[in-house]
């Protein structure tokens, strides 16, 4: 269960928040377009998220990722992470974040007992990692991603690369791909999809990918190992310490192993990225029913027994789902 907890980011990506809050407003105090900041009562507190994952635990899921926005912004984050980690029956809780914060709270999340991290990275360029994300934060980047290493904690690299001119970063997958030579790390490549300001972006193909890192690394071999539980599909390269993995939405349908279900940062339970949620868990939990876990627990296994047998990305039309990657929990 991916489960957002903030749909705040300090960074803004070209391709996925590029709003900033305080451009959003007009005069009259309306938006004009985008992300608003919710009201904080709009967002799951710790106890409601505590009473859900306890109502999934029960149901069997045993792996929670912590997403956003940009989970490290909500203050409570490293706290949130230890309550849902010593909720019985889950193995598992890892975090996603972009990295500006991760050295800040390494030390409160290894307490927390955080299992792994997913470190999003798009390029090792400074003045393109600045034009894609709005903010000269590299080298705080790669702080958090070396102390994370240091800690022992494992660490997966997450790039989305785009050929487009407000942030190409298209070539710089072999720089990229040259982390996992010497760090003991996984290097994974996203596939863009259109999904919120995405939809404005050219995918590059994994395939196309592929067939370029072959090119530089011809006894590239596939990967027998289990990596996580996603369907990325992993290569190694003889001399890497880490493994390089390919995470194909567009180019490689996974949709029929895909075990994944998503809870947004106010409540709402999706089941499948194209289509909006209708299963509002918080207004479960609001409502003050006599059995809300055994409530719960009845909705999350019904919306799991509905998920959608496929995307819809090729036909946009069909697509019921208009927020961004920030919003509904990347
Ligand atoms: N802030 C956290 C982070 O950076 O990992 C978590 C949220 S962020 C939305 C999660 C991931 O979604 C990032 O790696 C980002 O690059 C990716 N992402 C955003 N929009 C996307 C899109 N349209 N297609 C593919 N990946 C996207």
């Amino acid at each position: 269960m991916r489960i957002s907890v903030t749909e705040a980011c300090n960074l803004h990506c070209i391709y996925c928040r590029p709003e900033r809050e305080d451009s959003l407003g007009d005069a009259s105090g309306r938006r004009r377009s985008g992300w608003h900041r919710p009201d904080a009562s709009e967002l799951l507190t710790s106890e409601e998220l505590e009473e859900i994952v306890g109502a999934a635990a029960a149901l069997g899921i045993r792996k929670l990722k912590i997403t956003g926005g940009e989970p490290l912004v909500r203050p409570d984050c490293a706290d949130l992470i230890g309550r849902l980690r010593r909720i019985p029956g889950i193995e598992q809780v890892t975090l996603t974040t972009n990295g500006v914060l991760l050295s800040e709270f390494l030390p409160a999340l290894r307490e927390a007992g955080l299992d792994a991290v997913n470190l999003s990275l798009d390029t090792r360029n400074r003045r393109r990692y600045a034009a894609i994300t709005g903010a000269d934060a590299l080298p705080a980047v790669l702080k958090g991603m070396e102390e994370a290493l240091c800690s022992g904690l494992p660490v997966k690299i997450n790039a989305v690369l785009q050929q487009d001119p407000r942030g190409d970063n298209e070539a710089d997958w072999s720089e990229l791909a040259a982390l996992a030579k010497d760090l003991p790390l996984d290097v994974r490549f996203i596939e863009m999809m259109p999904i919120g300001s995405g939809a404005g972006f050219l995918t590059v193909s994994n395939v196309e990918l592929l067939r370029k890192l072959r090119r530089c690394y011809p006894n590239l071999r596939p990967d027998g190992r289990k990596h996580g539980n996603g369907p990325a599909v992993y290569y190694r390269i003889p001399g890497f310490l880490g493994s390089i993995g390919f995470i194909s939405a567009m180019s490689g349908r996974f949709c029929a192993g895909c075990n994944r279900i998503r809870l947004t940062a106010s409540g709402v339970l999706k089941p499948c990225l194209c289509f909006g949620g209708t299963v509002d868990l918080k207004a479960i939990l609001r409502t003050a029913h006599p059995k809300p876990r055994y409530i719960l627990r009845q909705v999350i296994a019904d919306s799991i027994r509905e998920k959608p047998r496929e995307h819809c990305f090729e036909t946009p039309e069909q697509m019921s789902e208009c927020a961004g990657m920030s919003t509904i929990g990347g």
